[in-house]
């Protein structure tokens, strides 16, 4: 039996919504199924780096809340200083729900069916397509399925990704005071907090704050009192909350697959996170996108090998190099605090903001690969085994 679509992707998260828009202007007839309607909350600070804004300002106006080119660092909310970007802005400030709807929209555009309310609650395949079933019993069949259901979706499961950190982030949206946006116009607050690894976060929105932090899954009581004790801290414990929520992020180990036969995985689904900052939007904005232009031209499964090939030769280098640096963060903050406050840490931060420099080439420059080997961050191949 011939497949209803060549592409079916699963989710409209920026992953799924890159992945479509790509996939339908190669002329493949695609469908997008969303188990909410846009535009919806999604728990994410929303910060842009310069990688992100353009891959998505190539395919949507993006819908900017501000622009920042200041970031405030603290460490447990003390020792603050601020540093000031000489250029262009370093990061670009959207709500999640303007932002996917911007990118919804686009995807109609490009041709491509968007069908939301649509749960799918099976994801099946045989050799010659892909099936999904929805919480309806709709049976929708594919050439080719994209999960890009997020980090607590059917799909990776059903390729049988693993992971090799898991984190918590805890969010709250406030509704900003007067004095709140001025204090935060065009800047960020980046904490690092009282566990290894963990640091928390304030993003202006114009009329709203996005404070955030995030840790290792597995301490949800201390995950919630950094961020009281942040909010606490910045004076911003008394504003009225929009909303509070948290989420899972999960980085796959190295060596996890990809794609399955006929299912490939995109963005937090595929366990594509940058391990120290937790960013993630640039990396489903990329995946998906390489995944719906493969899945669009394959004949046949073997040729989605070239999806692995993208994510190998872009993303792979540069989560080895964030999980480098997530090393040294969780063992000396106050160094990376102190470093933040150097030329040449500030420098190397600006431009990976920026989009300018990749993290696998702040690692690569000659005193910060250095100082990361001696101070616990060497290459994971170079590590001591246990036993
Ligand atoms: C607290 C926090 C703050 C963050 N801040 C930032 C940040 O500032 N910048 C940044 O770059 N990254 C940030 N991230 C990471 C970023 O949010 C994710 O990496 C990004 O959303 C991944 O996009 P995605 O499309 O893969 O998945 P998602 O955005 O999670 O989208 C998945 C979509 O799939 C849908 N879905 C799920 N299951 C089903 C189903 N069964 N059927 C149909 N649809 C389904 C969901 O409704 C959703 O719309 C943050 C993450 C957290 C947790």
């Amino acid at each position: 039996m011939d497949a209803q679509w060549d592409v079916a992707v699963i989710g409209a998260g920026p992953g799924g919504l890159a992945a479509a828009h790509a996939a339908a202007a190669a002329g493949a007839r695609t469908i997008v199924l969303e188990r909410a309607e846009h535009p919806r909350y999604k728990t994410c600070g929303g910060g842009l780096i310069g990688t992100s804004l353009a891959a998505a300002s190539a395919r949507i106006s993006v819908p900017a809340r501000d622009r920042v080119a200041a970031v405030t660092f603290t460490v447990r909310g003390r020792r603050a200083f601020t540093r000031r970007s000489a250029g262009q802005p370093m990061l670009t400030m959207v709500r999640r729900d303007d932002f996917d709807l911007a990118w919804c929209r686009a995807v109609v555009a490009a041709g491509a069916e968007v069908r939301q309310h649509a749960q799918v609650r099976a994801l099946d395949q045989d050799v010659d397509t892909a099936s999904v079933t929805l919480a309806d019993g709709e049976v929708i069949t594919a050439r080719y399925v994209i999960g890009a259901d997020g980090s607590a979706g059917i799909s990776s499961r059903h390729v049988g990704v693993t992971f090799d950190q898991q984190d918590l982030g805890l969010e709250v949206e406030l509704a900003a005071t007067e004095a709140d946006r001025a204090a935060y116009q065009g800047r960020v607050l980046l904490d690092w907090g009282p566990v290894p690894g963990s640091y928390g976060w304030v993003f202006p929105k114009d009329d709203e704050l996005t404070v955030g932090v995030i840790m290792e899954k597995g301490r949800g009581a201390e995950t919630k009192k950094y961020l009281a004790d942040l909010l606490d801290q910045l004076g911003l414990a008394d504003r009225r909350v929009l909303r509070d929520s948290g989420h899972l992020t999960r980085c796959r180990r190295p060596d996890a697959p990809l794609r399955r036969g006929r299912v490939l995985l995109v963005g937090d689904a595929a366990g594509l996170l940058e391990p120290w900052t937790r960013e993630g939007i640039s990396y489903a904005l990329r995946s998906g996108g390489w995944a719906g232009e493969v899945a669009a031209r394959a004949d046949d499964p073997t040729q989605l090998s070239e999806y692995d090939q993208q994510v190998e030769r872009h993303l792979a280098p540069e989560m080895a190099a964030g999980r480098r640096l997530l090393r040294v963060f969780a063992r000396h903050p106050r160094l990376i605090h102190a470093a933040m406050a150097s030329p040449m840490g500030w420098r190397s931060f600006e431009l990976y903001c920026r989009g300018d420099l990749t993290m696998a080439n702040v690692v690569r420059r000659p005193s910060i690969r250095a100082a990361v080997n001696l101070l616990g961050g060497r290459p994971a191949e170079t590590q001591p085994q246990p036993g």
